[in-house]
Order: structure tokens, then C-alpha cells, then sequence
């Protein structure tokens, strides 16, 4: 089941955290993979080698996700080199925090132009071949403060926010050509976004989730290697929460 054979899967921020998951996962159930990053080209060249080692299908494509000209021409050329893109994870994001008061101009600039439309310009390029091909996934990640909110979050939490909105239309735009859109939002996931926090504010979410714990990436790569395959084909419009419990 959920086997990903003759797929070709493009994973935005792929270097590391959930996209890494994501890649690795993707790439066991067989898909080829192309791993984008925008920093880290040496750990994705890594990832690749790790994958292409062990019999699997990947390699690497750097694009910031932010710079529209760039992220359509990189895709494009995916397409031409691949013959289409069936399955898109777009995880590439950014959280800068700060209570309202303080959220600065810029911040929110960057913020929504990673974060929204860096998924949405992705998914734009991406869906021109899945709807040729009648066949498609387009896989956000939001977050739980996407739906709950959370103190000193608004930017970020906003941004998450308009993934579902985003998703959700998708969902119902490209429905009668097979293609869906549904949404990851995970909890408090153990990566490197996350690797900031001090051992109080962990120990604070850890009684926030009712399963007492943080998760992990694979957890996350886990639903979005479901979302993907063709056993979910009549899911789409959907947010599903890999939260612990942390909202319900
Ligand atoms: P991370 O910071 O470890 O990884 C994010 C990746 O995105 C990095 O490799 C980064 O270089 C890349 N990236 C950032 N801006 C980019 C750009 N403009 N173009 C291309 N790549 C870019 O984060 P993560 O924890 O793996 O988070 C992945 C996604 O999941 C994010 O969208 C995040 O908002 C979401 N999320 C994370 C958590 C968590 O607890 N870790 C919880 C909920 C949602």
C-alpha cells in the first residue's frame, strides 16, 4: 500500500526538518524526488547521494521559493526534464515571532512571501502538468497555530491560516482534473525550527499534548507519503492534524 512507484515528487525546503522526512519518505515508497533547498545545497546533495546509494530515485534543485521568476523557471525545467510533476510538498517556510506590537513591516513581508506565497507560486507552476497529466497532489504545511493561534505568533500563525483557505480552493479548482490539495498541520515537531526552544517552554507543551510528547518528522512524512499515494484519491480539501492532540 500507499507505494509512490513512477511518481515524480518535488519537495520545496527539502534540505532538512519535515521536507527531509518527507523526501526520505517519498523516495522508500519509490518516487523520484527532487529535493529543493534554498541555503543548504550540500546537505541536500547529501540527501540525494543517500537516496540514489540505497537504489532511489533523486536529486537536487535549489530555488527560493520567494523569488517567483526563479521558482517557475526551476520548476518548468523539472518538468521538462521529468515529463511532469505529480506529487508537490510544499514544506519550504519560515516562523519569525514577536507579539503584534513589535512585528515589523519587513517581517511580515517575509513571512507571507516565503510562507504563502512561495506555496502558492509552487503549486501554480506545478498544477500546469498535473492537469495535463489528470493526475496530481498538492500537499501544504500549515501548522496547529494555523487553526489555534498562539501569543506572540500572529504573523506566522496568519500565514498558516491562508494555506487552508488556499488549499481548500485548490481543492475545489482542480477537483475535476484529478488533482488534490490538502494540508499538513503539525504540532510541535522536533526540527531545527524548533531546536530554539529552552527546556521550560518544551516541558510547558508537553502538558498541551494530550499524548505528552513533541513529534517527530517522520510522523509528519508519514501522512504526507498518505496524502500522496493513490489510496487517498478521494481526500482533497482537507487538513490533516499531526498534533499529539494538541487540538482537536
Ligand atoms: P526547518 O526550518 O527545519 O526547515 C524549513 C526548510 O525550508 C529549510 O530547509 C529552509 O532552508 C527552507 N526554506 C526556508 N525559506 C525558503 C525559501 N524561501 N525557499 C526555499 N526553501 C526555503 O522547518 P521545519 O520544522 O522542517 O518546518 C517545515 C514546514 O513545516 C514549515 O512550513 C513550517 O512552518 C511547518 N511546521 C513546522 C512545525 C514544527 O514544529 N517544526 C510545526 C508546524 C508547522
Amino acid at each position: 500500500m500507499f507505494r509512490l512507484d513512477s511518481k515524480i515528487a518535488l519537495v520545496t525546503g527539502g534540505s532538512r526538518g519535515i521536507g527531509r522526512a518527507c523526501v526520505e519518505a517519498l523516495a522508500r515508497q519509490g518516487a523520484t524526488v527532487i529535493i529543493n533547498y534554498v541555503k543548504g545545497e550540500a546537505a541536500a546533495r547529501e540527501l540525494s547521494d543517500q537516496i540514489v546509494a540505497a537504489g532511489g530515485k533523486a536529486e537536487i534543485a535549489g530555488f527560493d521559493v520567494a523569488d517567483t521568476a526563479a521558482t517557475e523557471s526551476q520548476v518548468d525545467a523539472i518538468i521538462k526534464r521529468h515529463g511532469r510533476i505529480d506529487i508537490l510538498v510544499a514544506s519550504a517556510g519560515i516562523a519569525i515571532d514577536g507579539l503584534l506590537l513589535r512585528l515589523k513591516d519587513e517581517d511580515l513581508d517575509k513571512l507571507f512571501n516565503t510562507n504563502v506565497r512561495g506555496s502558492l507560486t509552487v503549486a501554480r507552476a506545478a498544477t500546469k502538468s498535473m492537469m495535463r497529466s489528470k493526475w496530481g497532489r498538492i500537499i501544504f504545511l500549515s501548522s496547529v497555530v494555523g487553526e489555534m493561534g498562539n501569543v506572540g505568533q500572529t504573523g506566522y500563525a496568519a500565514t498558516k491560516a491562508a494555506l487552508i483557505g488556499a488549499a481548500k480552493s485548490i481543492a475545489r479548482e482542480y477537483a475535476t482534473r484529478n488533482v488534490t490539495a490538502n494540508v499538513i498541520a503539525p504540532g510541535f515537531i522536533d526540527t531545527d525550527m524548533t531546536a530554539g526552544m529552552t527546556d521550560p517552554q518544551r516541558e510547558a507543551i508537553h502538558k498541551l499534548v494530550p499524548l505528552g510528547r513533541t513529534g517527530k518528522a517522520e510522523e509528519v512524512a508519514a501522512a504526507a507519503v498518505y496524502l500522496a499515494s493513490e489510496e487517498a484519491g478521494y481526500i482533497t480539501g482537507q487538513v490533516l492534524r499531526v498534533n499529539g492532540g494538541m487540538y482537536v
